[in-house]
C-alpha cells in the first residue's frame, strides 16, 4: 500500500462488484474509495470475515452494504431465499441510515427487500411485514432477538451478518442479546465488524463470533489537524452561560453541544430555548418521530444548535458542524476523538470547545496528549454572552404530510411553491424528503404563503396537511 501523501485513491471501478452496485455507485457518484474503504474491501468482497477499525465518516457502511449486496447477488442466482444479512445497529437512527443506504446501493437490483426493525415502535406491523422473507435485515439487538424468539423472524438462512459500531452495541449493554442472536445464527456464514475503538471487549467478540478473521485498523493520520481546540476552565454552575457565551461569540450556523447524560442534555436545551436560541437536543428518550424531526431540522439548518448525548450521536451521519462545544469532559479520549470529529472534517476547518471544571485540568492534558493534540485552557471570564448576538437560522422548517409514500419528490414541492405560490425561489433552502414527510427549508418571510398555499391547493391531486415546526 502507498504511503505518502500523494497516494491516489483507488477507484470503484477496479473492484469486481456486481454491474448493478456499480450502477448504484456511479448514481450516487461515488467514484473513488475512501482509505477505509481501501483498507478493507477487498477482504470484505472475498468473503473473509473482518473485524475493522475505523473512526467515524470514514465510509464503512457502504464497505459492508458492498459486500454484503455482492453475496445477496450472487446467492440469490444460486436459488437462495429468505434473510441473507443480517445487520446489528446500536441505536434505531443507525439502523434507519444504514438501511437507507443499502436502499440506494440495492436499487439497481430487483427483488431486494431491506426491512429495519427497532425498538421503540410497535412490533405488529413489523410481524406483519416479515410474512414475506426481507433479504436484509437492520435492526437493533433487542427488537431482532425478540423477532426472532417469538419464531417471526427466521434467521437459519443468513450468509451475511454485520455488526456495525460494535463497541457502542456493547456500551449500551446489548452484550447480552447481541450473543444470543449470533448463537441462533449459522455457523457457516462470513461475519464482519465495524468498531471506531478496539478495546479488549471487542477483541474478545471478534475471537468468540468471527472466524480466521482479518484485523483492520484503519489509522486515521489527519489527526483533525484542521481543528482547532480550546478549553475553558468554569464553575460548576456556570456551563450554561458559557455555552451561551461560546455561542454568542462564535455565532456558528451550526454546532454540536455534547453532555453526558439525558437529564444534562435536555435541562441544556431547555435553558438555550429559554434564552432564544434556535436549538434541539436528541438523546434515548424522544420517541422516534421527534429524533426524526430533530434531525432532519439540523441538518436542513432550520435549527443551528444541536445538543446530544453520545450515544445518540454515535454513528450518525450528519454534515459536519463549524463548531463543537464539549459541556462536560468526555469519559475517554475515544469520546472525545468523536466529538471533536464531527468538525473540521474534509479539508474544511473547525472549533472545538471543552469546558472544564477546576478539578479536570490533568484529564484535559491527558486527553490532549493520547490523542496528540495542543489544547491550550483558559478562563471563561474572557467570553461573555451578549443576547443581541444570537445568530439565528435563515430559514424555518415546514413539514408537509406526505413524502415518497405519496410519491411526492423535490420537484413537486419546488413546483409548488416557487411556480404556482410565487414564492421568490431565494427564499427555499435545503429539503429532505423521508418516507411519508417532507421537510422544505423557508425563509421566515415566506412561510405564511406558502402554508397557505399546502391549505388552499392539491400537490399531485392530493391534499397535503402542512406546518411549521418549532
Ligand atoms: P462511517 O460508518 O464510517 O461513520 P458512513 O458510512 O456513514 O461512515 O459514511 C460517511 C459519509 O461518506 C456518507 O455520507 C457516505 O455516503 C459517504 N461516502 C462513503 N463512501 C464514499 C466514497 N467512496 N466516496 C464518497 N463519499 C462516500
Ligand atoms: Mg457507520
Amino acid at each position: 500500500m502507498n504511503t505518502t501523501n500523494t497516494h491516489t485513491p483507488q477507484a470503484f471501478s477496479e473492484y469486481p462488484l456486481e454491474g448493478a452496485l456499480q450502477s448504484s455507485l456511479a448514481d450516487l457518484g461515488y467514484t473513488h474509495l475512501t482509505k477505509a474503504q481501501e483498507a478493507c474491501l477487498s477482504v470484505v468482497l472475498e468473503g473473509q470475515d473482518a473485524a475493522v477499525k475505523a473512526k467515524t465518516g470514514s465510509g464503512k457502511t457502504l464497505a459492508f452494504g458492498l459486500g454484503a449486496l455482492q453475496s445477496l447477488i450472487k446467492a440469490q442466482e444460486a436459488g437462495h431465499s429468505g434473510v441473507h444479512t443480517l445487520v446489528l445497529c446500536p441505536t434505531r437512527e443507525l439502523a434507519q441510515q444504514v438501511a437507507e443506504q443499502l436502499r440506494l446501493l440495492a436499487k439497481h437490483h430487483a427483488n431486494t427487500k431491506i426491512l429495519t426493525l427497532v425498538g421503540g415502535i410497535s412490533i405488529g406491523p413489523q410481524i406483519a411485514s416479515l410474512v414475506h422473507a426481507p433479504s436484509v435485515v437492520v435492526g437493533t439487538p433487542g427488537r431482532v432477538m425478540d423477532l426472532i424468539s417469538k419464531q417471526k423472524l427466521d434467521v437459519s438462512a443468513v450468509k451475511t451478518l454485520v455488526l456495525d459500531e460494535a463497541d457502542r452495541i456493547l456500551d449500551m449493554g446489548f452484550a447480552d442479546q447481541m450473543g444470543w442472536i449470533l448463537n441462533a445464527l449459522p455457523k457457516a456464514r462470513h461475519s464482519m465488524l465495524f468498531s471506531a475503538t478496539f478495546g479488549s471487549a471487542i477483541q474478545s467478540l471478534t475471537k468468540q463470533y468471527l472466524q480466521k478473521a482479518a484485523v483492520i485498523e484503519v489509522e486515521d493520520n489527519e489527526q483533525h489537524s484542521q481543528i482547532t481546540q480550546l478549553g475553558y476552565q468554569i464553575q460548576d454552575d456556570r456551563s450554561v452561560y458559557a455555552v451561551a457565551a461560546l455561542l454568542t461569540h462564535y455565532q456558528p450556523q451550526s454546532c454540536m453541544v455534547f453532555c453526558q447524560t439525558k437529564h444534562e442534555t435536555q435541562a441544556l436545551c431547555d435553558e438555550l430555548l429559554g434564552m432564544g436560541f434556535s436549538v434541539h437536543t436528541i438523546h434515548g428518550d424522544l420517541t422516534q418521530a421527534q429524533r426524526q424531526q430533530v434531525l432532519t431540522q439540523f441538518s436542513i439548518k432550520t435549527c443551528n444548535v444541536l445538543v446530544a448525548t453520545d450515544v445518540a450521536a454515535r454513528g450518525l451521519d450528519l454534515d459536519q458542524v463549524d463548531l463543537v462545544i464539549n459541556a462536560q469532559l468526555a469519559d475517554s479520549a475515544e469520546t472525545h476523538t468523536h466529538r471533536v470529529g464531527r468538525t473540521g472534517r474534509a479539508e474544511q476547518t473547525g472549533t472545538a470547545i471543552t469546558l472544564i471544571q477546576d478539578n479536570q485540568q490533568k484529564a484535559l492534558a491527558q486527553i490532549a496528549e493520547l490523542t496528540n493534540s495542543h489544547i491550550p485552557v483558559k478562563h471563561i471570564q474572557a467570553l461573555r454572552f451578549h443576547a443581541n448576538r444570537i445568530a439565528l437560522p435563515e430559514h424555518e422548517c415546514v413539514m408537509i404530510d406526505g413524502g415518497k409514500k405519496q410519491k411526492i419528490s423535490k420537484g413537486d414541492l419546488l413546483g409548488a411553491l416557487i411556480k404556482q405560490a410565487e414564492i421568490v425561489k431565494d427564499d427555499i433552502g435545503k429539503m429532505q424528503i423521508t418516507h411519508d414527510k417532507s421537510y422544505v427549508a423557508i425563509k421566515q418571510r415566506s412561510v405564511k404563503r406558502a402554508l397557505a398555499h399546502f391549505r388552499e391547493h392539491k400537490v399531485k391531486g392530493k391534499s397535503l396537511r402542512a406546518r411549521k415546526l418549532k
